[in-house]
C-alpha cells in the first residue's frame, strides 16, 4: 500500500488543476513574449487560484513546520520578484507529502512536496526548483494528459457517494495520475528556472545536481509514481544535458555564487521522512489512524489505500467498495440524515444503534438509477474523540448477496484505537550532523545509525557510500519512525 496515500492526493489535486487549466488559456506570454490563446484574464486565473490553493491546502496538508515554510516563502519571494510576472501575489509551500515533487497552480502558487526538501541539500537546489515551477506560471503552460475519469472520482474522494463513484472504481480501480506538461514547456520551465536563480546570485549549477537526484530517485522508486518533476519526457539524463549547457553558457566563473548548503540543511532539522505512520497503516487487514484513534477492520485480500482524507478497499473483481473518511456534519445524527434522505437514495433496515459503544448508526440502503445501475450498501454514521465518521460499503444491487456479509462486517468493525502501543507511532525525521572528523558516508552511517538504509541514505546525502565526507561537513541522517511489528504503511 506503500504511497497509494500521496498518489490518491495527487490525482485530486491533478484534478482540480484539470479543470482550472482546461479553462485557461493564455494571451501574450510574460516569459516568451509570444501571442497565446486567451480564453481568462489574468483576474480570473488569479481568483481561480486563490480557490484552488485553499483546496490544495486543505488536501494535501502544509507541513506544519513555521520555520520551513518562511524560508521556503523567502527564496521563492525573491525568484519571483525577479521574474515576468512580479505583481502576482506569488505564495510557496511545502506540502506534507514523502512523495517527491513540486508543482505550480496558475496565479502564482507554488508547492513543494517535504519528500522532494528532504532530497535536496541546497539552497541553490531549492531555488532551481521553486524557479523552474515559477517558469510554468509566468510562462501560462497547460496541463495536458488529463482524462476525465481521473475528474469523475473527485466525487468519491469528496464524500459524494453517487454513482460515478463506484463507477470510477469498478471500471478503473487505483490507477494513477501524473500531472503533465509537453516536453517542450518542461524544457521551457528548466530555461527560465536557470535564469531566475541566476539572476538571484545563486550559483546555477547546482540545477542539473537536481536532475541528478531525481534521476537517482526515479531509478529506485520507478519513474512511473511520479509527475512533473519526474516525467517521463525528457528525461533526467537529458535535463540534465541541457541545463548543463544552460549553465555553460552563463560562463565559467561561478565564484561567489550562493549555494547555502549549511542553511539549507538546518532548516530541515527533524523534519518528517517517507511515509508518516500517523496519518494510518496497516496491520494485516486492519487500517490503524494513530493521529485520530480509531481502526477498522478490511476484508482480507481486498486492495487497500489510505488516501488520508479518507481510507478506501475495494473487493479483487473491483465490484464492491468499503470507504471510511470523516464526515463534515457536527453530530452523527445530521450525517446520518443528509446522508439517507439523499435524493435518490432508499432507506433501509437499521443495524446498529450504537458502534462498539461509540454512538451512531448502522444502517443498509440503496441508490437508484445510476451510472452503474441501482446500489445496495450498508453505512455507518459513529462520533468519537470529537469527529464524525462515515463508513460506507457499497456494490451494484445484483451484487449485494454476495458482498452484504463482508460489507457489513466491515463496517460494523469500526471502533476507538485503545492500544497505546498502536495509536504512538511516530514518522521518521531528519537530524543534520556536523561530523567531528573526516570519514565515508559508511563509516558515517555505522557512527551515526539511520533507520533508513545506507543506499537511501547515499541518495538524500547526494553521496555515494564511499564518499569521503570532511570534517565539519554537515550530514543527514535518519532517526526514529520504528512501527509495530507487522506494520505496513
Ligand atoms: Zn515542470
Amino acid at each position: 500500500m506503500d504511497r497509494l496515500d500521496s498518489t490518491r492526493m495527487r490525482r485530486w489535486a491533478a484534478g482540480l488543476v484539470a479543470v482550472l487549466l482546461a479553462l485557461w488559456g493564455c494571451s501574450t506570454n510574460p516569459a516568451t513574449g509570444k501571442p497565446q490563446l486567451a480564453l481568462i484574464s489574468q483576474q480570473q486565473e488569479v481568483e481561480l487560484g486563490r480557490d484552488y490553493d485553499q483546496q490544495i491546502q486543505r488536501l494535501l496538508g502544509v507541513y506544519p513546520d513555521a520555520k520551513l515554510q518562511e524560508y521556503v516563502d523567502r527564496v521563492g519571494q525573491k525568484l519571483a520578484a525577479g521574474s515576468e510576472r512580479p505583481d502576482l501575489a506569488w505564495t510557496f509551500r511545502v506540502v506534507d507529502d514523502p512523495v517527491v515533487n513540486a508543482f505550480a497552480l496558475p496565479g502564482g502558487h507554488v508547492y513543494v512536496t517535504r519528500g522532494l526538501m528532504t532530497h535536496l541539500t541546497s539552497e541553490a537546489q531549492l531555488a532551481a526548483v521553486l524557479g523552474h515551477e515559477i517558469g510554468h506560471v509566468t510562462a501560462r503552460h497547460s496541463v495536458t494528459q488529463m482524462s476525465k475519469a481521473r475528474i469523475a472520482r473527485i466525487g468519491l474522494i469528496a464524500g459524494s457517494i453517487l454513482s460515478p463513484a463506484l463507477a470510477g472504481f469498478a471500471a478503473r480501480g487505483l490507477d494513477v495520475l501524473f500531472l503533465k506538461y509537453s516536453r517542450d514547456d518542461e524544457r521551457q520551465a528548466d530555461d527560465l528556472g536557470v535564469r531566475y536563480m541566476y539572476a538571484q546570485g545563486y550559483d546555477p549549477r547546482e540545477m542539473p545536481r537536481v536532475f541528478e537526484v531525481l534521476r537517482r530517485v526515479s531509478q529506485v522508486q520507478g519513474r512511473q509514481r511520479i509527475p512533473d518533476w519526474q516525467s517521463t519526457h525528457p528525461s533526467e539524463e537529458e535535463r540534465i544535458r541541457t541545463t548543463s549547457a544552460a549553465v555553460a553558457r552563463l560562463g565559467n566563473d561561478f565564484s561567489g555564487r550562493v549555494v547555502n548548503r549549511e542553511g539549507y540543511l538546518r532548516s530541515l532539522e527533524h523534519v518528517a521522512f517517507g511515509q508518516n505512520p500517523r496519518e494510518g497503516y496497516f496491520l494485516g487487514s486492519t487500517f490503524v489512524q494513530p493521529a485520530l484513534g480509531v481502526q477498522i477492520r478490511f476484508p482480507d485480500d481486498w486492495k487497500k489505500a489510505n488516501a488520508r482524507s479518507s481510507v478506501e478497499a475495494v473487493a479483487p473483481k473491483q465490484d464492491a467498495v468499503l470507504v471510511m473518511s470523516l464526515s463534515g456534519e457536527a453530530s452523527w445524527r445530521k450525517a446520518a440524515r443528509e446522508f439517507f434522505l439523499h435524493e435518490g437514495n432508499v432507506n433501509g433496515e437499521t443495524l446498529l444503534t450504537e458502534v462498539n459503544g461509540q454512538p451512531g448508526v448502522v444502517r443498509t440502503f440503496g441508490i437508484l438509477n445510476t451510472d452503474a445501475g441501482d446500489l445496495q450498501g450498508v453505512a455507518a454514521f459513529v462520533e468519537h474523540g470529537g469527529h464524525v465518521y462515515q463508513v460506507l460499503g457499497i456494490t451494484r444491487e445484483q451484487d449485494w448477496t454476495r458482498y452484504q456479509e463482508a460489507l457489513t462486517a466491515a463496517v460494523e468493525s469500526f471502533r476507538p484505537e485503545t492500544d497505546p502501543t498502536l495509536a504512538n507511532v511516530q514518522p521518521k525525521r531528519l537530524e543534520i550532523v556536523t561530523l567531528p572528523a573526516a570519514m565515508t558516508l559508511e563509516e558515517f552511517s555505522r557512527q551515526y545509525p539511520s533507520t533508513v538504509d545506507l543506499k537511501t541514505l547515499a541518495l538524500i546525502n547526494q553521496a555515494e557510500a564511499g564518499t569521503r565526507l570532511a570534517a565539519g561537513d554537515e550530514v543527514k541522517r535518519v532517526v526514529g519512525g520504528e512501527l509495530p511489528e507487522g506494520a505496513t504503511l
